[in-house]
């Protein structure tokens, strides 16, 4: 059975680019349409935002890691059309200057995770990355990458009990250390 990242995402003429993408229509639907209702909900609290980076490559991620922009060789949740980088707007300019926490309230009030604690606030995380956001749990990345799992329209990772649980006992082991890591730093590359 076919779903986005297979029907969608696979046969795009950008799937190799190593280009960044900012183009919301290689965002999952649902993933998209929270996204959009985020940034709307931002500039209700006067603060204006942009969406970044949307579907990124394996050949992409790989030449990031090459330039040592990333951590990560592998790429993650953005290739799947499932996570979105949303910085703030300064001057017509992307910036990741500020507080970034209006984000990780308006993620988990509009059903994704926030890579700024990801989607397990009490514990000290050793990565976060504060202008992330996914429609997916870290615990719940093997089985997306591994193409067991897809999320539908009706999942919300921040109801996803049992992998949120899952997802807190493990950290910060590995597993949560790489969790959607397929991030830059806080720059462009
Ligand atoms: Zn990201």
């Amino acid at each position: 059975m076919g779903n986005f990242y297979t029907d969608m995402i696979f046969p795009d003429a950008r799937f190799d680019s190593v280009s960044r993408i900012a183009d919301p229509s290689l965002l999952e639907p649902m993933t998209r349409q929270l996204v959009e209702g985020l940034i709307v909900s931002a500039q209700q609290m006067g603060i204006e935002v942009m969406i970044y980076e949307t579907y990124r490559s394996q050949e992409r991620q790989q030449a990031l890691f090459n330039n040592g922009a990333t951590r990560l060789r592998t790429v993650g949740v953005h290739h799947y059309g499932l996570a979105c980088d949303i910085v703030r707007v300064v001057s017509g300019e992307p910036s990741w200057k500020g507080d970034f926490a209006f984000l990780g309230q308006l993620a988990h009030s509009s059903g994704l995770i926030w890579g700024g604690d990801w989607g397990a606030p009490n514990i000290k995380h050793t990565f976060v990355d504060s202008v992330h956001v996914q429609r997916c749990t870290v615990a719940r990345q093997g089985d997306l990458f591994a193409g067991a799992w897809f999320p539908d329209q009706t999942y919300n990772p921040n109801e996803d009990v049992q992998h949120l649980f899952n997802a807190t006992k493990k950290q910060p082991t590995k597993s949560t250390a790489t969790a959607g890591r397929s991030e830059t730093n806080s720059k462009p590359a």
